[in-house]
């Protein structure tokens, strides 16, 4: 997995955890997990719940991004 830093430089994402089951830090595979959650709630009819879990999850994504200096995960 591929990302862009706000320098411009492009890395791969470093793995931080021993899961077998994904790439790139483990933050961003909760992430995905949640967003697929949220898609599943947004398919059952539940707006409501969808956009205060996925406004959530998109501000927490962006609060790992900025932490970790993250311009774009290019994947
Ligand atoms: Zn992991």
């Amino acid at each position: 997995m591929e990302i862009r830093l706000t320098d411009g430089s492009i890395v791969v994402a470093a793995k931080d955890c021993t899961c077998c089951n994904h790439d790139g830090p483990h933050w961003l595979y909760d992430n995905d997990l949640w967003r697929a959650s949220n898609s599943r709630l947004r398919a059952a009819g539940n707006i409501r719940g969808f956009i205060v879990e996925d406004l959530a999850r998109v501000r927490e994504k962006r609060w790992y991004m900025e932490r970790n200096k993250i311009e774009e995960i290019i994947r």
